[in-house]
């Protein structure tokens, strides 16, 4: 095996500097060799659940002392890891799972370290968003991450409406014990038809991958209470898009055929469009039916 101080060469890693780390989502075999590398460099290692991530570490062998930042303390902490960035320490940030800042803390503490001139270097790795796409198929080739949603009907199904004619698929992560009401949720807002991906414990012993409609969603969840155990993402193909111009055509022939014949009002449909004016009286001709 090549040594890791081989393979991740390439890279300066400055002192002073934040080394932003993704880790495993469930297979611990999915941390990148870069990584052990810098979790081995590092003087110190700050970490979203101190506990979880001293676990992490001892299956590698790292010890390192540890700092909590967690959503709850993470300006007062970012500030202390400024002050030992400062005096010349290497700091990793490490967050519970996945990559840091996709729905977990993270940001403040790089936004703290970017105010105060010190380099923030990003090591990626494992997400369940990437993970979750990376299996979803075409109709997720553009998406939007949305996250979790907020857990009150309420304001779901609001935020869900503002969603709803979205063209891209949306990415949404989801818990559990609310898995089956956010499926139904979605398929209320969006309609039956829509594609679904279920991503669920994704890289873990009971990993599955399901696709299915909106509609169909719910009725698979509900089969077997083991399919809402566990993490999900949900995939949601966007919303369908009518081609404008044809819609914009259709609307124009429609109105100049309660005027004129279908061959008059091909006519002045090119002429007033640009478009073609064989294609215009054949659709003239169906519309006509
Ligand atoms: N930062 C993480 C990332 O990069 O994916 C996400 C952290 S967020 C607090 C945790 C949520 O991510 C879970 O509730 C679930 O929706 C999703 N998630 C994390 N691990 C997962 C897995 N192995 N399979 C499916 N979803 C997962």
């Amino acid at each position: 095996m090549i040594p890791l101080s081989e393979l991740a060469q390439g890279q300066h890693y400055p002192a002073g500097a934040l080394y932003v780390i993704a880790t495993p989502i469930g297979n611990v075999a999915d941390i990148t060799l870069r990584a052990l590398y810098v979790l081995g460099l590092v003087d110190r290692i700050a970490a979203e659940d101190t506990r979880n991530t001293g676990q992490l570490l001892s299956r590698y062998g790292i010890s390192k002392p540890l700092i909590a930042v967690h959503q709850h303390n993470e300006r007062a902490a970012a500030q202390q890891i400024v002050d030992r960035l400062q005096a010349g320490e290497r700091i990793a940030y490490v967050s519970d799972a996945g990559t840091p800042g996709i729905s977990d803390p993270g940001a403040k503490l790089v936004d703290a370290v970017r105010e105060a001139h010190l380099p923030v270097v990003p090591l990626p790795g494992a997400s369940a968003l990437a993970t979750a796409l990376s299996v979803a198929g075409d109709f997720a080739a553009t998406f939007s991450f949305i996250g979790f949603l907020p857990p009150k009907a309420k304001q779901r199904e609001s935020e869900l409406a503002t969603l709803a004619s979205h063209p891209h698929a949306l990415v949404f992560y989801e818990a559990p014990h609310r898995v089956l009401e956010s499926v139904q949720a979605l398929a209320d807002a969006f309609g039956g038809t829509r594609r679904l991906l279920i991503a669920r414990e994704l890289t873990k012993l009971h990993e599955a991958v399901h696709r299915c409609t909106l509609a169909e969603g719910p009725t698979w969840l509900a089969e077997d209470a083991n399919r809402q155990r566990g993490e999900f993402v949900l995939v949601v193909e966007g919303a369908p898009q009518e081609d404008a111009s044809e819609a914009d055509h259709d609307r124009l022939l429609t109105l100049l055929l309660e005027e004129m014949p279908v061959k008059g009002a091909a006519k002045v449909a090119a002429a007033l469009t640009g478009a073609s004016k064989n294609a215009l009286y054949a659709r003239a001709l169906e519309l006509k039916k």
